[in-house]
């Protein structure tokens, strides 16, 4: 993955906020201004920088930007050549960080900067690598929405192998390191709460109620949202995969059942000469097939996984015994 080698300038901040912003010409300022607020608060007017990533907007998002970089000086401008997707925009704002804690927001305000302070204290409280918002409510978004969103976490939390929390978005707190590790990670199908979730060390949540829209309308229509689904089933959970393993499970207790039938009716009832071979060979056809299929997905999945080129393992620390 290419990496945004900023030049560095004078030292580097304590604190980056890091907000992808597609089509937001309207709200860049009033974000802007309330993050400044914030991170001036927590970490005063010199610890931070806030990084706007405009993922190829068509409206005058850039020109917003711009003149953010021109009125103060904690602005990165960083422009993607088109539009590559929220979670592709947030890697590259990632991957231009310089500070050792990292703020990740969405440009549309649903998620208040201000909460900044707090979860900065449950970080520093709870020693953790992470704190994410966990969304309390929903205000202003369609009951569509609302539903689809609360049984998309539900079904994930039920099927992947890793545990990520529900109802979480990317507004969280985390350290360097897992900045670092998530922007080394090169599987191109990103779906960062759930990378940030596998990573491991302490992640602690922080509850909260989603606001309103400042301005505009969701950059997520219907078509962008199940493309997300899917990449958060496909990279964390082998239940597609494993379907033909579960059919292939069914159809060997309806083997059993339609054999045994099958037989009954050869021996004591009027059956039409060869439809006893004709089931015996359409179930068995069926359950050989389903098998291959199996064997096939699970070597799929396991060439899948190995593509993604994920840590094998992450160390938390090392201790050695002082030499006596
Ligand atoms: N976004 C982006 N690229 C896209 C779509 C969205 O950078 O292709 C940004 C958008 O500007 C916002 C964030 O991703 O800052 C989340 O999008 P949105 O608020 O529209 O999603 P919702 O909250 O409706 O799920
Ligand atoms: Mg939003």
């Amino acid at each position: 993955m290419q990496s945004i080698e900023e030049p560095a300038v004078g030292h580097a901040p304590a604190l980056s906020i890091v907000v992808p912003c597609f089509n937001e010409e309207d709200g860049i300022s009033e974000l802007v201004r309330r993050c400044s607020e914030s991170a001036t608060l927590a970490v005063g007017c010199d610890g931070y920088e806030i990084i706007l990533v405009d993922d190829g907007s068509s409206d005058g998002t850039w020109a917003s930007i711009s003149s953010e970089t021109s009125r103060r000086s904690s602005i990165v401008a960083i422009k993607l050549s088109r539009n590559y997707g929220h979670q592709v925009a947030l890697t590259a704002g990632l991957s231009a960080v310089r500070g050792g804690i990292i703020f990740v927001i969405d440009a549309d305000l649903q998620d208040p900067p201000e909460l900044l302070g707090p979860m900065l204290e449950v970080m520093k409280d709870n020693r953790a690598d992470v704190v994410y918002g966990q969304r309390k409510s929903r205000t202003g978004e369609s009951w569509f929405k609302t539903f689809s969103a609360r049984l998309f976490y539900r079904l994930l939390e039920r099927f992947t192998d890793i545990l990520i929390p529900v109802d979480t978005g990317d507004f969280r707190l985390m350290s360097r390191r897992i900045c670092d590790i998530i922007v080394q990670m090169p599987e191109r199908d990103r779906f960062i709460r759930g990378m940030v979730a596998s990573v491991g060390f302490k992640q602690v949540p922080f509850p909260y109620d989603r606001q309103e829209r400042y301005a505009g309308t969701t950059k997520y229509p219907l078509s962008k949202m199940v493309r997300f689904a899917m990449d958060a089933f496909l990279g964390f959970s082998m239940a597609l995969l494993r379907f033909a393993s579960v059919a292939a499970m069914g159809m060997l207790l309806a083997l059993i059942g339609v054999t045994a039938y099958s037989m009954y009716s050869w021996l004591y009832l009027q059956v039409v000469p060869g439809w006893t071979s004709i089931m015996l060979t359409v179930i068995l056809c069926s359950f050989f097939q389903l098998i291959a299929l199996s064997v096939v997905g699970e070597y799929v999945g396991r060439i899948y996984l190995s593509t993604k080129n994920r840590p094998l393992f992450i160390l938390d620390s090392i201790k050695r015994s002082e030499p006596r």
